[in-house]
């Protein structure tokens, strides 16, 4: 039997370059459903599938990971979804569901298929830049009435990224949070974490970011690049977020109080930040922790949903139709600075059915 196909925006070849044209869909599966795109939005981590930045890019590649649809068919077996529901997608398609980590409802650890993060990405078939995606209805999440799609996409990366540690670490009653770096990241967890309780600190190099810091809800914005601002900081901060995407990752570690915790977000492209060198005696006596944390699993993921929901938050960004794409990941390749937190892009079905 032949594959059915599908029309997606393809990376034929590394590079930053994607073509519109046909490929092949992946089968749908008993508990799988089928998700017809509405609404896509753009993450740093595309470019890198493109750019082959991890070494695991086979080409032809359709990415995208931060997506909402409609459910358009469901496998036979499905139970959680039907024709017609509003789902969200993100980067899981499919993982064991047995093991200990699936069973928490932390499958992007999953433990199978072959050692750590054996959950299988979406991009081992065409990915949330096609008109449809199939995926096991685990991964296919609901999205409460009062959200905009529009808002929710990006959630399902960088909202589900930093939710995690912050619903981990920040359990103490007004916990200090430096944010590091103010982008696609950073700018919803200063968002999440205030809304969280959290007293926010925003860090990033320069000044340009300080307004926007604030307005997004943090208390205070640190110039990185200003020693003196940085030392007003020393010692009080409870939980870093590294949300930047290179730079100098020691300098924080002296913010941190006794007990703080820094949170490495997301995998860094290339070599830049894959070792870090630290001082095991400043890290023992100020009781300090230097941890790490994935994109979020199901439990984490349908908590964000309902938070945003609840506290009425959502992400920011620039929307446009989708054939702008393209372009948008050009701009994200040659130009990074000029593109928003966030692209937000709306298909044809979106413009059809715009009641959400
Ligand atoms: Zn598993
Ligand atoms: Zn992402």
């Amino acid at each position: 039997m032949s594959a059915d196909k599908v029309q997606a925006y393809v990376f034929e070849k590394q590079g930053a370059e994607l073509v519109r044209k046909e490929v092949d869909q992946v089968p749908l599966g008993a508990n799988d459903v089928e998700v017809d795109i509405t609404v896509v939005s753009l993450c740093h981590t595309d470019l890198s599938l493109g750019l082959n930045d991890w070494k695991v890019s086979q080409y032809p590649l359709v990415a995208g990971h931060e997506a909402v649809g409609i459910v358009s068919k469901v496998g036979s077996e499905v139970k959680s979804h039907k024709v017609g529901d509003r789902v969200a997608i993100g980067w899981m398609r499919s993982s064991c569901g047995t093991c200990a980590r699936c069973n928490c409802g932390e499958e992007s650890q999953c433990l199978t298929r072959g050692g750590a993060a054996g959950v299988a990405l979406i991009f081992s078939g065409p990915g949330a830049f096609a008109d449809s995606v199939r995926v096991h209805e685990r991964f296919a999440f609901s999205v409460p009435e009062s959200l905009k799609s529009t808002n929710v996409a990006p959630l399902m990366c960088a909202g589900c990224t930093v939710y995690s540690p912050i619903a981990n670490y920040c359990s103490k009653p007004g916990c200090t949070v430096l944010v590091i770096g103010v982008g696609g990241l950073g700018h919803l967890a200063i968002k999440l974490a205030s809304k969280y309780g959290c007293n926010v600190i925003a860090a990033s190099r320069g000044t340009r970011k300080a307004e926007q810091a604030r307005e997004l809800g943090a208390s205070l914005y640190v110039d990185s690049t200003n020693e003196e601002e940085m030392k007003s900081i020393a010692g009080k901060v409870d939980v870093a977020l590294f949300c930047a995407s290179g730079g100098d990752v020691k300098q924080y570690f002296p913010t941190l109080s006794c007990g703080g915790t820094f949170v490495m977000l997301g995998a860094p492209p290339s070599d830049e930040l894959s070792e870090v060198s630290l001082s095991v005696v400043d890290f023992i006596f100020g009781s300090k922790k230097f941890a790490g944390s994935a994109v979020a699993g199901s439990v984490h993921t349908n908590q964000l949903l309902n938070f945003c929901a609840v506290n009425k938050v959502g992400s920011a960004g620039t929307v446009l139709p989708i054939a702008e794409l393209p372009k948008a990941m050009k701009t994200l390749h040659d130009s990074p600075k000029d593109a928003p937190f966030r692209y937000i892009f709306t298909t044809d079905k979106w413009n059809k059915e715009k009641d959400f």
